[in-house]
């Protein structure tokens, strides 16, 4: 005691001491008060060794966290905080391993502490980090206490591993399989539980697909079967309405096809910490026995669903490869592949006027991660048509005939290459026999030879066994060529197809599903002329069709050039509405096919910068209205009126009677011939008023009225 105290210094009681408390499991926080409390009793140590009550510092927020690791553990981040900062003289803990049971969290901790002469210490003794012996002592033990919680695992996991590489590890079942009294697994009893499961299968069969499944139980207002784990009810059967994680769920489960399974996940801990739980791929599970137990369905059809499984899923993701065919109307929907940057081209829809759905083919993927344009869009129907087309011409008798000659040839072939193979066998089999004969003559006590000549037929044995393999292997690769009735069925599927590929009732989702099984991909290349694309089918064979760019919209409603040239021609004197008068006698329509108004011209011609009748008189030095009343020093209004009277010249340019005045013009009062109308013209309106526009009291007469009344008094 005398050696632990003398480590403690003036320094170390200077600090504050951390007494660190923890307990893995809630279960523990509850139960295991006597580890709490001698975990308390160690501040009781502190004390002793010098450090005053109120300096001792209780961390204890990290009550049922586990040791394995530093991440979650809030408490243990604060002490390491405190002693990288300087301020711990000494940490206690009832044992190394209520610390860390990791090793790396622990020696972390060590470093720190004897880098920062902090002093550890709990129930067995009290350390300095800062020396070598106390160092390589906490290691040890640091290292123990992980190893023990190795230990303490595989311990526990041995017996449950062996037994679940047997298949005897009794395991929790899925909904619609149950243990009976011997422990053997069997269907539920319950015959509802088994017709919906079984219908589930069927309805994946049929669909294809998850989701479809799960819409399908919806609109039949099917609701699928689980039970409570736990709680009052545990064990009791529930009826839900199904999800799309129950199919996936279902659909995944090898034990549906009757298939014992073990050690299918795998718990993964990241670098800062996380557990995360990961699917191991099927060979490196612990256990996979099909044929365990009875299942809803056989083991090759579980192998199609996750076959169906896989490719559906392969519509999502980097690399997306065609997804379950749907049903609208894009008959490549998955296969295109754009030819400019490679990635797939994703499927959009337009309605026409006339309301038919056309599809469009765009490559966005690129151009939504970077808010850029898309790389290249086209409307797809002229492609369909062109795939389908080609298709079908492929599918003709005479290219099925053709066809059916080249698989009888690789029949033949085929023929050829087994007999060779078969000699080859042969020829093994009868070196292993002549070794096997060598051996047998040669006098047993001749040890050298006979060793040799042993070696010798082992080799030719393991030779003859390497070359049936082969030729096993090989034959069955041959096996797949068509019989009789195969052929007669294929010719007339042929003579079928087209019928069949036009007939109305065929549902858009068999003939993408049929498009799929001839056709591996398409790759789009938009040109501005036209669109090309390169048809891969399944056996390697290349397609190139070149399509016309469909028009855009732009184009299709575009006005003719004629009718615009025609349209700048009237507008060097017309004006808009006498131009659209024109326009309609003629019967000339605009680009979307209806009779021209003056607020659609005007737009034309304002797109198509075509001056109008106003331009064009402005741009000759025509002025406007209130130029000219600025020229001649008169208010507008007054203008007009010398205008009706015919004492100045202008032109009419728009429907709303707005004109443009010649230039060059002179007040009225000028001309004495103009002063004798205008007078005549005062006196049949009103021989009392004078010419001002009296028509408000409120305002001024303009200088102009004024300068004509002075004119006309004078000449009074
Ligand atoms: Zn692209």
């Amino acid at each position: 005691m005398s050696e632990s105290s003398s480590k403690v210094t003036a320094d170390h009681l200077r600090r504050d001491a951390y007494l660190y408390v923890r307990q893995s499991t809630l279960y523990q926080v509850a139960n295991n008060t006597e580890s709490a409390r001698r975990q308390y009793d160690l501040r009781g140590r502190a004390v002793a060794l010098g450090w005053p009550a109120e300096k001792v510092t209780v961390i204890d927020i990290d009550q049922g966290q586990s040791g394995a690791s530093a991440a979650d553990r809030e408490g243990f981040q604060r002490l390491v905080a405190e002693v990288s900062l300087g301020r711990a003289g000494i940490v206690l803990g009832l044992e190394c391993s209520r610390l860390a049971r990791n090793n790396a969290d622990w020696h972390a901790l060590l470093r720190l502490c004897a880098f920062n002469d902090t002093l550890i210490c709990d129930e067995d003794g009290l350390y300095d980090p800062a020396t070598i012996n106390d160092r390589l002592l906490l290691g040890l033990k640091g290292t123990m206490s992980e190893a023990e919680l190795h230990f303490i695992r595989a311990r526990l996991q041995g017996g449950l591993l062996a037994k679940a590489t047997r298949g005897e590890l009794a395991l929790r079942l899925p909904t619609g399989l149950v243990y009976d009294a011997a422990g053997n697994v069997v269907l539920d009893p319950d015959s509802g539980v088994r017709g919906v499961i079984a219908h589930l299968f069927t309805t994946f069969e049929a669909t294809g697909s998850a989701s479809a499944t799960v819409k399908a139980f919806a609109s039949d207002a099917l609701r699928f079967p689980a039970r409570h784990l736990t709680g009052p009810h545990a064990g009791q059967l529930y009826w839900a309405p199904l999800r799309h994680d129950h199919v996936l769920f279902v659909l995944h489960n090898p034990r549906y096809a009757g298939a014992y399974f073990y050690g299918r996940r795998r718990q993964v801990t990241d670098a800062e910490g996380n557990h995360h739980t990961v699917v191991k791929a099927r060979e490196d599970w612990t256990t996979l026995i099909p044929g365990a137990h009875p299942g809803y369905i056989s083991w090759e059809q579980f192998e199609t669903n996750q076959a169906t499984l896989t490719a559906n899923a392969a519509a999502r993701g980097e690399d997306r490869k065609a997804g379950p065919a749907r049903e609208g109307p894009a008959l490549l929907q998955g296969l295109v592949v754009c030819g400019k940057c490679g990635r797939r081209m994703s499927v959009r829809y337009h309605r026409r006027c006339e309301g038919t759905l056309v599809p469009d083919y765009t490559c966005q993927r690129e151009g939504i991660a970077t808010g850029t344009p898309p790389c290249q869009s086209t409307c797809g129907a002229g492609i369909d048509t062109a795939v389908a087309d080609l298709v079908l011409q492929s599918l003709t008798p005479l290219a099925l005939e053709t066809a059916l000659a080249v698989s009888a040839e690789l029949t033949e072939r085929a023929a050829e290459a087994d007999r060779i193979r078969a000699t080859s066998v042969e020829r093994a089999r009868y070196a292993a026999d002549a070794a096997r004969r060598r051996y047998l003559a040669v006098d047993p006590s001749n040890r050298l030879v006979a060793d040799t000549l042993e070696a010798d037929w082992n080799h030719k044995l393991r030779e003859l066994n390497d070359t049936q393999d082969d030729y096993e292997r090989a034959s069955q690769d041959d096996a797949a060529t068509l019989n009789d009735q195969q052929q007669q069925r294929i010719r007339a599927l042929t003579a079928d197809l087209p019928a069949l590929w036009h007939a109305p009732a065929t549902p858009m989702r068999e003939r993408k599903r049929l498009i799929r099984l001839l056709v591996t991909d398409v790759t789009l290349i938009r040109s501005s002329e036209h669109i090309t694309a390169h048809v891969r089918l399944p056996g390697g064979q290349q397609h190139t069709l070149t399509v016309p760019r469909p028009l855009t919209a732009y184009e299709q409603h575009t006005t003719p050039a004629a009718t615009v040239a025609l349209i700048d021609e009237l507008m060097a004197d017309h004006t808009f509405d006498e131009a659209v008068t024109i326009l309609r006698e003629r019967n000339i329509l605009s680009g979307w096919g209806k009779p021209f108004t003056v607020p659609s011209l005007t737009a034309l011609c304002r797109a198509r910068n075509i001056p109008s009748l106003c331009d064009r008189l402005q741009a000759a030095g025509m002025r406007t209205l209130a130029e000219v009343a600025h020229d001649l020093g008169t208010a507008p209004d007054t203008v007009k009126k010398w205008q009706r009277l015919g004492l100045i010249t202008g032109r009419r340019v728009d429907g709303r009677r707005e004109h443009l005045y010649h230039p060059g013009q002179h007040c009225p009062g000028d001309n004495p011939r103009r002063d004798a109308t205008l007078r005549r013209y005062q006196k049949l309106s009103d021989p009392t008023a004078t010419i001002s526009t009296a028509r408000s009291s409120d305002q001024q007469p303009d200088k102009a009225s004024v300068s004509i009344r002075s004119s006309i008094e004078g000449a009074v």
